[in-house]
């Protein structure tokens, strides 16, 4: 089946007893056992919970990989799954990555003795040559948040391969219904499932799927053991937001190629960053391993004295740190989303004080257009600057 009709069908049919067609939420955390040494299958809600169950399995066949599980937060599929490794192991990572990961990298689990690289991912030679005798895993964020870089998935595998390490991809971005890694040969995929997943800005939520018996079962006991799982009220909605997934991403995309083209020709914008743009200059990579290119658009703005203004002067889209919700969002990464990064990496990556980012949402895209230039030109006019 068709990624979109298993995404559309999430739980139907799972409660056999009621044929209820929305998957019930199962508030209960303990589960009566038929008898001494048996289970229904259900016995303490951290380990197993009906709703997540459905959730799980579902993110499971969609990213075809073995197990899903849900968790907490995005942050605490990151947690999770690096709870997989141990003191003095080291990682390469992408250079250009979500600010929160980097935070818990440096911040947190350098405390723990794990060490990071980061590097472009994009370049083969430069990942080889990061590769030291305790790293453990290739850790890869494409396309990038927020420069949109995107790294070739299955050159990445094939270096983990030959020197035996993990591949870990943060698919938040592209969404299972776009784009796959598992099938480009990763061993983890995981998710913030409160962006594109989740849909609507309504729920914070994470999602992993791991490949392999052995993987899925040394995720499923930290899953247990840590306990970031995630309740069954926001498993449902999350499950809610994921059934219209395939038909969301089509307008985001349709609305994003707009945007970016229109954003182009404005004079008061120095480079558009969107994937799907043929001068993107990783949109061959993304056409060969994606079925589309999803709705985030960064770009730079002439002049820094412009954002403020800019950020004033929108009425539709919201000024506001997140993505992937129905709604358009912008955010300013300088100052929000990569605010922990240190700001001499920060500029060297290119998230510099003129770069925005959009999340453009499923709005009717000549409203979108319009509230772009307006707030454009009202900030190159009261801008004072130019
Ligand atoms: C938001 C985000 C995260 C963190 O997820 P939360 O759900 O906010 O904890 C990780 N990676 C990327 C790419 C993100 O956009």
């Amino acid at each position: 089946m068709h990624v979109q009709t298993k995404l559309v069908q999430i739980g139907v049919g799972s409660d056999e007893k009621t044929g209820a067609v929305s998957i019930p939420i199962h508030h209960a955390t303990a589960y009566r056992h038929p008898g001494l040494g048996q289970s229904t299958g259900f016995d303490y809600t951290r380990t197993a919970n009906p709703t997540r169950a459905v959730l799980e399995q579902a993110i499971a066949e969609i990213e075809s990989g073995d197990a899903g599980f849900a968790t907490a937060s995005g942050m605490a599929a990151i947690q999770t799954i690096m709870a997989l490794f141990s003191q003095g192991d080291h990682f390469v990572v992408s250079l250009d990555l979500y600010g929160g990961t980097y935070r818990l990298f440096e911040q947190v689990l350098s405390r723990y003795g794990l060490r990071f690289s980061y590097v472009d991912v994009r370049d083969t030679e430069a990942v080889r040559a990061a590769v030291r005798p305790e790293t453990k895993a290739i850790f890869v964020e494409t396309p990038t948040n927020p420069l949109m870089q995107v790294t070739d998935i299955a050159a990445v595998v094939e270096i983990a391969r030959e020197n035996r390490l993990l591949t870990i991809v943060d698919n938040t971005f592209m969404t299972p219904y776009c784009q796959r890694p598992l099938e480009l040969g990763a061993d983890i995929v995981f998710h913030s499932a409160t962006k594109y997943l989740g849909g609507h800005n309504d729920v914070l939520a994470g999602l992993i799927v791991t490949k392999g018996k052995e993987l899925s079962e040394q995720v499923k006991y930290l899953h247990n053991s840590i306990g970031a799982v995630l309740g069954p009220q926001d498993c449902w909605l999350l499950i809610r937001g994921m059934k219209t997934l395939a038909l969301r991403m089509e307008r985001h995309e349709e609305n994003a190629f707009r945007v970016a083209r229109f954003l182009q020709e404005h004079d008061a914008v120095t480079e558009v960053f969107y994937p799907g743009l043929t001068s993107h200059p990783d949109h061959e990579v993304q056409k060969k391993q994606a079925s589309g290119f999803s709705g985030m658009v960064s770009f730079r703005i002439r002049d820094a004295k412009l954002v403020g203004p800019f950020l004033q002067h929108l009425r539709v889209i919201s000024f506001a740190e997140s993505l992937g919700g129905v709604e358009s969002l912008c955010t300013y990464p300088a100052t929000q989303t990569h605010a922990d990064i240190p700001v001499e990496i920060r500029e060297k990556v290119g998230v510099c004080d003129r770069l925005i980012r959009l999340s453009v949402g499923i709005e009717y895209a000549d409203d979108l257009i319009a509230d772009l230039g307006y707030a454009l030109d009202q900030a190159v006019k009261t801008g004072g600057c130019c």
